[in-house]
Parts: C-alpha cells; sequence; structure tokens
C-alpha cells in the first residue's frame, strides 16, 4: 500500500483522542543515509535521520500532523504559534491544508527567509513581534488561555506524539535503536519526543548527546539566557519549554547535553555539504556536538550505531551564502575569462 502519512502508519502508538481527524501532508518516512566518510573517521556506523526532507523542510511536520489533526477534531477555527521560523511554516502549511486560520507571532528580523517566506506562502498572518522567541511564546500562551484559538507550540502535548515517530522509523530501519542519538536542542521538544519514543517503542535505547548553542545554552549553563544569540537561529531559545525532559532524557540515558560555537555548528555545516547533505546551521549542531565530544576523548563510537539528526533543510537559510560558503565569481561573458578561473 502506498504510504499515507505518519497518523495512519503509527497511530497505535500515539495517545491522540477519538476526535482526531487525521490531516497529512504524508510527512516523515524520511531517510536514514549512511554517511561513509563520516563513518569511516569516527570508527562507527553513522547516519543522519534528514528531517529536511519533510513536506516543509523540517521535523515539525511530525508534530504538526497530529497537533491540527487534534485540534481540528475539537473543532478550533484558528491556531496559533510562536516560532523560529519552521514551527511557523509547518503551522501554516497544516492549518492551510485543513482550511483554518492560522497565526504565527516570530522574533523580529531573527527568522530565516526561507521559513519567513514559507509561512507567508501558506496563508499565515504573519506577526512580528519586538522581542525574543521566549517573549513571543508566553503572549501565545496567554492568548490561547484567554480565547478559543488553539495553541500549536510543543508545549501542546499533541506535537510531542507525533515527533515520537522518528525514533519509530529509525527502530524500524536499523532493526533496534542506534547507540548513540545526537541531535540540536532548543525548546526541548524533540529530544523529549525521541527518548519518549524510544522508551515506548521498546527496541532498546540510544545514549543521548543533546547540543545548543553556545549563545542559547540554558540546559548547560543551568539558568535562563536572556538574550540567546546564534546563527543558528532554530535553536536561539534561552527558556526552553522542556528544559526539564531534555534533562532528563540525558541524564537517564547516559548521555549529556553540550555547548559548541557558532563557527563549529557552521565548520559541521560544511562537512556534511561536503558529503550531499545541506542542512540549515541549527540542523548541524548535532554533528558537531559528536565532533567536539570526540575531540575530547568523550565520545566513543568505535564500532557503534551512531544516528545524527538533521532537522532542517539548507534551503530554509540562504543567507549562509555570504556567511560561511565563497561566493560564486563574476566573469566577462566569453571563453578566455571561463577557461582563466576554470583553471585547466
Ligand atoms: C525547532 C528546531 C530545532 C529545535 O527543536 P526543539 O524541539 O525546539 O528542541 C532544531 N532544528 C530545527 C531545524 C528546528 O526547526
Amino acid at each position: 500500500m502506498t504510504y499515507q502519512g505518519l497518523i495512519h502508519r503509527y497511530g497505535q502508538y500515539l495517545d491522540l483522542p477519538a476526535h482526531t481527524k487525521n490531516i497529512s501532508l504524508l510527512e516523515g518516512n524520511t531517510p536514514l543515509i549512511p554517511m561513509p566518510r563520516l563513518s569511516k573517521e569516527f570508527g562507527c556506523e553513522l547516519f543522519i535521520k534528514f528531517e529536511g526532507l519533510n513536506p516543509t523542510g523540517s521535523f515539525k511536520d511530525r508534530g504538526m500532523t497530529a497537533a491540527i489533526s487534534e485540534a481540528v477534531g475539537r473543532g478550533a477555527q484558528t491556531v496559533i504559534c510562536a516560532s523560529t521560523g519552521n514551527t511557523a511554516a509547518s503551522a501554516a502549511a497544516y492549518a492551510a491544508r485543513a482550511g483554518l486560520r492560522s497565526i504565527v507571532l516570530i522574533p523580529e528580523g531573527k527568522v530565516a527567509a526561507g521559513k519567513l517566506a514559507g509561512a507567508i506562502a501558506y496563508g499565515a498572518e504573519v506577526i512580528q513581534v519586538q522581542g525574543s522567541f521566549d517573549d513571543a511564546l508566553s503572549l501565545v500562551v496567554e492568548i490561547t488561555q484567554k480565547t478559543p484559538i488553539a495553541l500549536v507550540n510543543s508545549i501542546n502535548p499533541f506535537r510531542i506524539e507525533g515527533q515520537k515517530t522518528s525514533a519509530f522509523e529509525i527502530c524500524d530501519v536499523l532493526g533496534s535503536a542506534p547507540d548513540w542519538l545526537c541531535l540540536p536542542v532548543g525548546n526541548a521538544g524533540n529530544i523529549t519526543s525521541y527518548w519518549a519514543g524510544f522508551k515506548q517503542y521498546q527496541k532498546g535505547l540510544p545514549r543521548v548527546l543533546g547540543v545548543q548553542a553556545a549563545g542559547a545554552a540554558p540546559l548547560v549553563l543551568g539558568h535562563p539566557v536572556d538574550k540567546p544569540e546564534t546563527i543558528a537561529t532554530a535553536i536561539r531559545i534561552g527558556r526552553p519549554a522542556r528544559g526539564e525532559q531534555a534533562l532528563e532524557a540525558a541524564q537517564e540515558s547516559n548521555g549529556s547535553i553540550i555547548a559548541v560555537s557558532d563557527g563549529q555548528i557552521l565548520s559541521a555545516q560544511r562537512i556534511l555539504a561536503s558529503e550531499g547533505v545541506w542542512v540549515e546551521p541549527a540542523s548541524a549542531a548535532g554533528l558537531a556536538g559528536l565532533i567536539a565530544e570526540s575531540a575530547v576523548g568523550k565520545f566513543d563510537a568505535k564500532g557503534k550505531k551512531v544516528v545524527v539528526v538533521c532537522t532542517g533543510h539548507g534551503m530554509k537559510d540562504p543567507s549562509i551564502i555570504s556567511e560561511s560558503f565563497q561566493s560564486p565569481k563574476v566573469i566577462s561573458a566569453n571563453y578566455e575569462s571561463l577557461i582563466q578561473v576554470v583553471g585547466v
């Protein structure tokens, strides 16, 4: 039978109310891509779970199919979220699919172009807040407490249910859980979901390495960060809604949560691209963390299965060309100029 989306495939494992009405864009079923060169370098079997290949370009679609399906079944007419960008695009797409009104609050000037464009294209009412993601989330919580508007941020429990499916897929492909799972941590919904998913599926448990950006690392510092700063805008969050659960996942799994610099993130992004996988900066944090831990002897991957979760597609954040890669050369439209640049 052809693939019919996550609720169809894994609904029996998801704690969704009976009123749920399946709204799907055939999200999930993303590839687990073997990375031969990185595997060789680290002496392990390394795979990328490429979540950038979801319908709106990030893993947010897994949770959004569940959250919107529940909201529609309950009779919601309008949904709202705060977003660093990808949640906005995803909420907008699933709301459009369901015929709902969608409102998204984003921190002014801090959302990557590809994400903002998506949210607008799918028809969301995009509101820029003069503040951080955390400020936007507080406003969203307040309005959903005082009005019938449905909240679809990852404090919505159905988002977590939907996002568990990536752990199920990994187990189904590998036959069991990997030895290590490395992933970026922002608001901490995803790490919470993976850990819940692996525990529920009972195909073994990975050690979890959660990775924050150094300028937005409340879980590493042990206190909220008032003015989070990082080039990895998807994890530019100073007060993670599920911080406690993230720390629990790291502790219970005998893993850890660490911070890496923007430079390390951009370097990991280039390494992934050099092996054919282009991800947005935040998505490279998992690999950056693995590299950093290996360098100090804290990541023993020898002979192990390692899954690095790449959460969003590179096309989401095209500004990276000017910031991290070489800009294209310009030549006159003649053969001499071409052969000079090509150099053969
Ligand atoms: C949302 C997001 C994250 C962070 O996930 P959390 O669940 O907030 O920890 C990381 N990378 C990308 C691309 C995202 O969109």
